[in-house]
């Protein structure tokens, strides 16, 4: 008891003050707290465990799906020990378009950042805040290096700009894209695979007997079964690996923003439209397709539509170093490891069919479950930032909220005849 328990309870007490926001970029999430902290050495280094933070920590507030970041005022000034240089004001561009204040001000303002980014910064009038892209923080930071300031830095310098570089090179860039939760869905599923490509290999199942059968199903529809049943199964290890390990690395961050059920229906939907593409396309006595490569198809598209600039952290197999590799190199490595899958394994023929069909239904879903998603973070963040400003507690506004809507009801249905 005590100090502990004092710090638990004001920690509690702050939460509850704390404003909940829809990312204004891309609306997939609320923004999340990053916690940083100077080091001995005067860094700023995230981190990593929220409940043993120092007196001095300083909070800001990011998008883990876009990797955009809300500086709230001061907290730009605290970070690079600067005062925001005023010429910042100057640049005006003009009203952005659909970008709100998460703090609730309503319509941001653009403005130019010229030498540094080529888009433009968006800034609050009303509680004058920063909300930098993620991809804007990547392009100060390397403005700010030693090469990318080359020959420019004497204009960088003048416009006032140099604090912003400064500071983003010291702040970890990097606020890492960890799925959050866990991924039962990723996780049920590939170990469905591993379970049945085991069951195949001692003999108790036979994976040939389950194989898609392309223009035999299309003779005769009683084949059509196989369109759900190749999907288990892998003609050898290193094809079932390479799915395993595309499920795990798109998987688990798709699954996140698609929820259980719809990730569920996007491993379904991929698979199945993938096997009727190649039912309707498969030459006359092509070989019979197994394997869940039009399902990972799917996923890849869902990646791609939700994290189109994603770097993902990769620790490279056998030397332990950690490289970060654009989204779209992964997507090239997955298509070249098909192709040699599709040369060295004798039975599998390369079946592209069912892969464009399965990418072809992720791309086609995904934008439905992104306006679905969109709207719910939305209506998430309602009621807690209505508290906010209100300055009531959540459950008062939450109740407000509700007798509203019943008195709406009643209305429209008294008016109506
Ligand atoms: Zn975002
Ligand atoms: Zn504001």
């Amino acid at each position: 008891m005590g100090e502990a328990s004092e710090q638990q309870r004001q920690r509690t007490a702050g939460e509850a003050r704390r404003l909940s926001a829809q990312c204004p970029a891309c609306s997939l999430h609320e923004l999340v707290p990053v916690y940083l902290h100077r080091d001995e050495r005067g860094r700023w280094r995230q981190l990593k465990d929220p409940d043993a933070l120092p007196d001095d920590a300083l909070e800001l507030d990011a998008c883990p799906v876009c990797f955009g970041i809300w500086f709230d005022q001061g907290e730009l000034d605290t970070l690079g020990d600067a005062e925001v240089d005023p010429a910042l004001l100057k640049t005006l561009l003009g009203r952005s378009a659909h970008r709100m204040c998460p703090r609730g001000h309503g319509f941001m303002n653009e403005h130019a950042l010229p030498g540094l980014i080529r888009t433009p910064i968006d800034r609050c009038p009303r509680c004058r805040g920063l909300w930098l892209d993620g991809d804007e923080r990547h392009a100060l930071a390397t403005s700010s290096t030693r090469e990318g300031q080359e020959d420019r830095s004497m204009k960088i310098a003048k416009r006032g700009f140099i604090w912003a570089a400064q500071i983003l090179t010291q702040l970890p860039v990097e606020v890492e894209n960890p799925a959050r939760g866990t991924p039962w869905v990723v996780y049920l599923f590939g170990g469905a695979l591993l379970v049945l490509y085991q069951l195949s290999v001692f003999g108790v199942l036979y994976a040939r007997d389950w194989a898609l059968l392309g223009a035999a199903a299309r003779a005769d529809p009683r084949l059509l079964y196989t369109a759900l049943t190749h999907v288990w199964f892998h003609a050898d290890v290193a094809h079932l690996l390479v799915n395993l390990y595309f499920l795990y690395v798109f998987g688990d961050n798709v699954e996140h923003l698609f929820g259980r059920l719809r990730f569920v229906a996007l491993l379904l939907g991929a698979a199945l439209s993938g096997a009727l593409l190649q039912v309707l396309l498969a030459r006359q006595g092509g070989a019979p397709v197994i394997g869940a490569s039009g399902a990972i198809a799917g996923v890849i598209a869902a990646y791609l539509w939700l994290f189109p600039r994603a770097r993902l952290l990769q620790t490279v197999p056998f030397i332990f170093i950690q490289i970060k590799i654009p989204a779209w190199v992964y997507v090239g490595v997955w298509i070249g490891c098909q192709l040699v899958m599709a040369v060295i394994s004798s039975e599998a023929n390369f079946a592209w069919y069912a892969h464009i069909g399965g990418f072809m239904f992720g791309a086609a879903l995904t934008p439905v479950v992104v306006r679905w998603r969109q709207r719910r973070v939305a209506e998430q963040v309602r009621v807690p930032s209505a508290a906010f400003f209100l300055n009531k507690p959540p459950e008062l506004v939450r109740r407000a909220r509700a007798q509203d809507r019943r008195e709406r009801e009643r209305r429209s249905k008294s008016s109506s005849p």
